[in-house]
């Protein structure tokens, strides 16, 4: 049987073992990068001659919020996407700032609606990709190619990138926890200067994993 003596040092071995758990753990914290996911409803980025197309010569978008990643913004303007059979997406939103292509981003869910066959890619890879017709308020532009289901991609500055040690186009897992926990298992690595270390999943993804409901998200190789 242990001595008052010897229960004590068990006990004060334990408390000091737990503190110093308890501070890795707030020293980890701290090195943590801070992770962002972001889930995108249905939208498009627009070229300056369909812009032009759509709203006039000249025509300037509007900011109506900023985004997360700085310098992009949901502009106020809106239009109306018409697939094959004359079925219609309306009020889809257009984001900003201009882009050198046009391109327009749906959810499987969208696609399905749409009846279009809609593969999934990274933003800017459009060949190949279906097109569609968009309507807005001065005139109408036939695109050729450039509607994609976005592949879900993490945004990270180049310390974030040696952080998790990966680099430009090496795909990572992001497990989403609760109760309707996933874990994807291709989430493409973007690095850039101005970059703040940010997943972005479409909507259905989003609802897939419930991922409005948790706050238990982690990222890694
Ligand atoms: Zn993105």
């Amino acid at each position: 049987m242990a001595t008052a003596a010897a229960m004590d040092r068990v006990v004060v071995e334990q408390l000091v073992r737990e503190v110093v758990l308890q501070k890795l753990a707030e020293a980890e914290g701290r090195d943590q990068p801070k992770l962002a996911v972001h889930a995108s409803a249905r939208h498009m980025h627009v070229s300056r001659e369909d812009l032009d197309a759509l709203f006039g010569p000249g025509y300037e978008l509007t900011v109506d919020r900023p985004l997360y990643q700085e310098g992009n913004f949901a502009a106020k303007e809106t239009v109306t996407l018409i697939g094959p059979r004359s079925r219609l997406i309306s009020n889809l939103r257009i984001l900003g700032p201009l882009r050198s292509r046009t391109q327009v981003e749906l959810a499987f869910t969208d696609a399905v609606s749409l009846g279009l066959d809609v593969p999934i890619r990274l933003s800017g890879d459009l060949d190949g990709t279906p097109g569609a017709v968009l309507m807005g308020p001065k005139g109408i532009v036939e695109m050729r190619d450039g509607v994609i289901r976005a592949a879900m991609h993490v945004h990270m500055s180049p310390q974030d990138a040696a952080h998790y040690d990966v680099s430009q186009g090496d795909l990572m897992k992001l497990r989403v926890g609760g109760d309707a926990g996933i874990t994807f298992e291709r989430v493409q690595v973007r690095i850039g200067p101005d970059f703040r270390l940010d997943v972005h999943m479409d909507t259905d993804e989003a609802n897939a994993c419930g991922l409005h409901l948790t706050k238990d998200i982690e990222l890694f190789k």
